[in-house]
């Protein structure tokens, strides 16, 4: 007995000093905000066609749950709310019926009640104006890139880069996608108010509505509405902007930030909830017409967006890293191992495009154990980790002449 405990207590300890949990730094983290992962976002919510919330966005939601769960986010839920609303701009119709928000959590290590909300719209509206009949109501067509599939874009971005790169807030995080912004902010209002009546601590929400117009000749420029609960946390904001990316921020003054009330955050500042919105500088031309499109969109922004993101979320959650290896900024690269962590198969892929001789990949076990060899002979090599136990691994790839490069992995079957 006293013996088991003494090996367990070795592997213990041996396993934490490979994993070891730090505090992980914003700047370190930033490249892995990627733009490409945001328009594919970005392009499958543009590819609903319209995301006009009365026409049902079941869909949609179970799309970003999708997203989510794929992300480890595995209680992710549709939580649903009815409306009942007359629409001005649908000849003063009366819709009722249901309306979709999704929302996932992930559990904070040291604070599970303390809650950070990252949260976007994702419903659509196109909205044109004619001069003889006013607004006209497209209901069928309504792509909403930039409004607001950018915002949910984001969300989902900060979710993946949790994920790939095994991040742990001490504070929850929610992640929030809204319903119904466009008819009246009811999936905003929906969520604050369950804040409320269940008595939810939350830090902060953050709320990103329209971030992908800016122009590639001016400088980038983001708005930041602030709200008179929550100034501090807005100029922090800006802060957050002109360290860590390349966006000049701008707080508007006085009656300029009556668009505050304009999106979801204004339902939470409204409960006293602390909020930040943020939305683009240079207002798109193509705001709820047929052609806010991806191709509209600048998603080299967006990226800088995401990147003031992170930065609000780790000032406000604090992540923790678990893998050491991730931040290894020697690293070559010269292999990698994908997806990591793996669970059953990854793909090794070899930057090199020449074999004239096999490259050798062997992989060792956390006690320094050969437990696989193979030859390497083409660019990407699907690999067979079913039989492998879950724990951290070490990847040696030796290429022709000797040299080699090593690499950790964690699988987890
Ligand atoms: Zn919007």
């Amino acid at each position: 007995m006293r013996k088991s405990l003494f090996s367990f207590i070795i592997i213990i300890s041996f396993i934490f000093s490979a994993f070891g949990q730090t505090k992980i730094e914003t700047a370190d983290y930033l490249p892995y905000v990627h733009k490409d992962s945001i328009n594919r976002t970005m392009q499958d919510l543009e590819n609903f066609t319209t995301r006009y919330a009365p026409k049902g966005n079941k869909h949609v939601a179970e799309y970003i749950q999708q997203r989510l769960v794929d992300y480890g986010v595995a209680n992710t839920v549709i939580d649903s709310f009815y409306v009942e609303s007359t629409i001005w701009f649908d000849s003063w119709k009366l819709f009722r019926g249901y309306c979709y928000n999704v929302r996932g959590s992930i559990e904070g290590t040291e604070n599970p009640d303390s809650i950070v909300i990252i949260g976007a719209h994702l419903d659509a509206i196109n909205l044109v104006y004619n001069p003889l009949r006013g607004y006209v109501l497209n209901k069928e067509l309504s792509p909403g890139a930039d409004d607001n599939a950018s915002g949910v874009a984001i969300m989902i971005e900060m979710a993946r880069i949790m994920h790939q790169y095994q991040l742990k807030p001490q504070n929850r995080i929610d992640l929030l996608a809204f319903d119904a912004e466009e008819i009246g902010l009811y999936g905003g209002a929906y969520d604050a108010k369950r804040r409320i009546t269940e008595g939810d601590d939350v830090v902060i929400m953050i709320n990103n509505d329209m971030v992908s117009c800016q122009p590639e000749n001016k400088d980038y420029t983001i708005n930041i509405h602030w709200y008179n609960n929550a100034v501090p946390e807005a100029n922090h904001a800006a802060d957050m902007c002109r360290e860590y990316s390349t966006i000049t921020p701008v707080l508007p003054q006085g009656n300029d930030n009556s668009s505050r009330e304009a999106s979801d955050s204004w339902e939470y500042a409204k409960k006293g909830i602390k909020s930040v919105f943020f939305i683009e500088y240079f207002f798109t031309d193509y705001y709820h017409t047929k052609n806010d499109l991806c191709k509209n969109s600048n998603f080299e922004y967006v990226q800088e967006v995401g990147k003031v993101n992170f930065a609000l979320l780790n000032h406000y959650a604090k992540f923790d890293g678990y893998f050491t290896g991730i931040q290894t900024k020697t690293k070559e690269e010269s292999f990698s191992v994908y997806p990591n962590p793996v669970r059953k198969m990854a793909t090794v892929t070899i930057s090199s495009e020449m074999f004239d001789m096999p490259y050798t990949l062997q992989i060792f076990d956390a006690f320094g154990r050969l437990c696989y060899q193979t030859s390497l002979t083409q660019q990407y090599t699907p690999i067979d980790f079913s039989e492998f136990s879950s724990g951290l691994y070490v990847v040696k790839l030796i290429v022709p002449g000797g040299h080699s490069y090593t690499q950790k992995i964690i699988i987890s079957n």
